[in-house]
Parts: structure tokens; C-alpha cells; sequence
């Protein structure tokens, strides 16, 4: 490929998809700048619950996924991240959920992850806390808790480590044929570009493509400290349905251990709200809905509410390749990972840098090509 002026690949935006691409063109041998509009890891991946979780419902997202929680356990780093690592139960209420979760179990096994069923009695024993009345639950072995920032900010230091430039407080203002253009009117020259900005990937996408990407407004809520208030990851079986479905507003149990000992409790989906504040409303329906898994959970002291935004895609997929009609073939895009991007930032790194390099990547990535949309609007 080609180097210019020092820098091969110029990356927009410092979340945990930027910084993980950056660190695997780095590893790669390739020279790369990251610019970052504020602080590393402070968009999306500073509000996200952190759930590095296999998502299997749809084959491309849960090829995507296993590519990533592979690539997490084999970076040098990981071991050292700070993480809870007890798995995930996926919790059934109804008999219907129950035959879904054994319908995932049999995916899930098919494809060599660890998992099985449990059910009253055994959940019971697993996680005291929960309801009683549930109808069992799934255990996936393997998913793991980490925090987005620290992931965002260890890939970085990788990057600088490796002889990469990693420039903070550097908002970007448009691409060009032969590098950026940063907003305080500096120009970088760079053999490639690529776009990763999260949810204001939009502002600098090029005109005459279509890039059809979404904000998808979620919140949380977190407790103060009470070690071993929760053993695993839970979430209740019908979150998928409330992640992949197009409602305006959804709300879905999901709760977590925290290395700290708090306990995280999500979320909600909401196309309708554009605001950054809380909404007090949404958050009490959250809370209701904790409360009929986690009966108790209402006695918590709650610490801390934030909102944040998913890059939403019209399929759910991320898009990750070549910007149709960008610059000479050179800009490039990894985002619309909505709810799963801290997951499969390095299953995502791995897809672009292969294309980049011209190699084949590991996973099909026609799911993931930017000209979908074009083609879906033909
Ligand atoms: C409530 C909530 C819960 C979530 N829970 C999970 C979870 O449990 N598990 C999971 O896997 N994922 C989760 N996610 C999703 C995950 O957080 C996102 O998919 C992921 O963080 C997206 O990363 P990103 O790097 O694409 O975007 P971002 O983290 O938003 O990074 C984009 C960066 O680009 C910068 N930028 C923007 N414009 C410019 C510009 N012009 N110039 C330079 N820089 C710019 C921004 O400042 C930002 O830092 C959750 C998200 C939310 C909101």
C-alpha cells in the first residue's frame, strides 16, 4: 500500500472501534494517526454496559462476535483488563422463552461454545437473588464484564507503544482524497482514511452515498458497591426482541456485577428521543422491569443514571468496508455497531484491516458491506 507523507492510515474517531482498528493496522506494521474530538473512549463507549457478550441469533452478527471474543482473549492486554467474568444467563420466563433458550442452546453448543441449561431449582441456586417464578435460564460460559473506557484506552496505549500517534481534543472536519481535514484548519496527509466515529459518522460521510445510521438513545443506572449482589451477566431473554425490533421506545432487563461491586442495570431503546438527558419516566419503567427479575433490587442505592447513543443500522449490522465513492478508493468505515460494538470492535478491526490489506478476511464480510444500502435503495 501506499505510504504518504509518513502516515498510511488517518483514523477518525478514538472509540473503541477506532482505537481497536488502530491498534491492528499498528501490529500490522502500518503507521497510524487516530483523531479524536474529545477524549478517547468518551462517545458510546464510555455509556455502554460493557457485556462482551455472543450474540447468535443472526449467523453474520454471531460470526462477527466469535471472531471478536477470540481476538479479545488473544491480545496481549487482556489478561490485566479489569473484568468480571462469570458468564451470562439468559433468563426465560414463559415456556415459549424456554424452548427459544433451547433452540440457542443447540447454536450455541453446534458451534463449541460453552452452555447449558438450568433450570428452576438450579437457577435458584445459581443467582439467590432472582425471582422465583422464572422458567429457567441459560448459561453461556465465556461472556465477560469489562469497562468500555479502559478497553479504549489500553488499545490506544498499544497504539502509541507500536510508533502510532494518538491525538485527543482533535476534531476532524471533513475526509479528503489525500488525508483530513482537521477543524482547526490543519491538513493530514495519509495513504488511507478511515471513518469510526460512531454516531456522528454522518456529519463527514461523503454527499451522494447513502449511509443510513440511527442514534438509538439508551440509558442505565448504577447501584452502590454490594460485592456479590449478582454471580453472572443477566438478561432476560426477550432483550433481543427489544434490540432488533423498530419500536420508538423498548425497555429490556439486563443487569450486571461489576468488578467494583456495583451493580449495572440497563437499558432501554428509544428512536424518539434525541435529548442526552434521563429520562425520569423511562427510568422507572426500567426499574419495574428490573424489579420482576431481581425482586429486591429496589432496596439498592442507586448512584448514577446516564444516557448514551447506539449507532444504529437499518439491518443491525455494523458497516464496515469501503465508502462507495470515497476520495480514490482510499476512505474507509467501521461503525453502526449499535448495542454490540464493544463487543466486536476487534472482529471489526480484523474484517477492515484484511480488506485494507487486499487479504480475505477470516468471516464473510459481504454483511457488513457499505453498499448494502445503496443497493436496498436501487
Ligand atoms: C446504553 C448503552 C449500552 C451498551 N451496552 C453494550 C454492551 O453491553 N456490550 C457491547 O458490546 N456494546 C454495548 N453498547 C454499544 C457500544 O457502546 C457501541 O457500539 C460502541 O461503543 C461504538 O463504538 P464506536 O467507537 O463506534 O463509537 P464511539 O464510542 O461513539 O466513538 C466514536 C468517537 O468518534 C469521535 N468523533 C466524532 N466525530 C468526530 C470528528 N469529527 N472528529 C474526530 N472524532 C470524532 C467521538 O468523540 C467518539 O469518541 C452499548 C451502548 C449504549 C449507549
Amino acid at each position: 500500500m501506499n505510504a504518504r507523507a509518513g502516515i498510511d492510515v488517518a483514523i477518525v474517531g478514538g472509540g473503541i472501534v477506532g482505537c481497536a482498528c488502530a491498534r491492528a493496522a499498528t501490529r500490522a506494521g502500518l503507521r497510524v494517526a487516530v483523531f479524536e474530538a474529545q477524549r478517547i473512549g468518551a462517545g458510546a463507549t464510555a455509556a455502554g454496559m460493557g457485556h462482551l457478550v455472543t450474540i447468535d441469533d443472526d449467523p453474520a452478527e454471531f460470526a462477527l462476535a466469535r471472531l471478536s471474543m477470540r481476538l479479545w482473549r488473544e491480545w496481549s492486554g487482556w489478561e490485566s483488563i479489569e473484568r468480571v467474568g462469570t458468564g451470562t444467563l439468559w433468563l426465560a420466563e414463559t415456556a415459549a422463552q424456554r424452548d427459544a433458550a433451547h433452540a440457542k442452546l443447540a447454536r450455541l453448543s453446534a458451534a463449541g461454545l460453552q452452555a447449558d441449561w438450568l433450570g428452576p431449582d438450579a437457577l435458584r441456586s445459581a443467582e439467590p437473588r432472582l425471582a422465583r417464578d422464572l422458567a429457567g435460564a441459560l448459561r453461556v460460559a465465556g461472556d465477560e464484564v469489562a469497562f468500555g473506557p479502559e478497553l479504549a484506552a489500553r488499545l490506544a496505549a498499544d497504539v502509541r507503544a507500536g510508533g502510532g500517534r494518538i491525538e485527543e481534543m482533535a476534531p476532524v472536519a471533513a475526509l479528503g482524497d489525500d488525508g483530513l481535514l482537521l477543524a482547526d484548519g490543519t491538513r493530514v496527509a495519509a495513504g488511507h482514511v478511515l471513518l469510526a466515529a460512531g454516531c456522528d459518522s454522518v456529519r463527514l460521510w461523503p454527499a451522494g452515498s447513502p449511509l443510513t445510521l440511527r442514534p438509538r438513545k439508551g440509558q442505565l443506572a448504577i447501584t452502590d458497591r454490594y460485592p456479590g449482589y449478582l454471580r453472572h451477566a443477566l438478561v432476560e431473554l426477550g432483550y433481543i426482541a427489544a434490540a432488533h425490533g423498530d419500536d420508538d421506545e423498548s425497555v429490556a432487563f439486563n443487569a450486571q456485577p461489576r468488578a467494583s461491586g456495583q451493580v449495572l442495570l440497563g437499558s432501554s431503546r428509544s428512536y424518539a428521543d434525541a435529548t442526552p438527558e434521563v429520562d425520569a419516566a423511562l427510568l422507572a419503567r426500567m426499574v419495574r422491569r428490573a424489579q420482576r427479575f431481581l425482586p429486591a433490587v429496589g432496596e439498592l442505592q442507586m448512584l448514577r443514571c446516564w444516557a448514551g447513543f447506539r449507532p444504529a443500522t437499518p439491518d443491525g449490522r455494523p458497516i464496515i468496508g469501503r465508502i462507495p465513492g470515497g476520495g480514490r478508493g482510499n476512505q474507509w468505515v467501521a461503525t453502526g455497531h449499535e448495542g454490540l460494538g464493544l463487543t466486536t470492535a476487534t472482529g471489526t478491526a480484523s474484517v477492515w484491516l484484511d480488506l485494507l490489506l487486499g487479504r480475505s478476511p477470516e468471516i464473510d464480510a459481504a454483511p457488513y458491506a457499505p453498499e448494502r444500502f445503496a443497493e436496498a435503495a436501487a
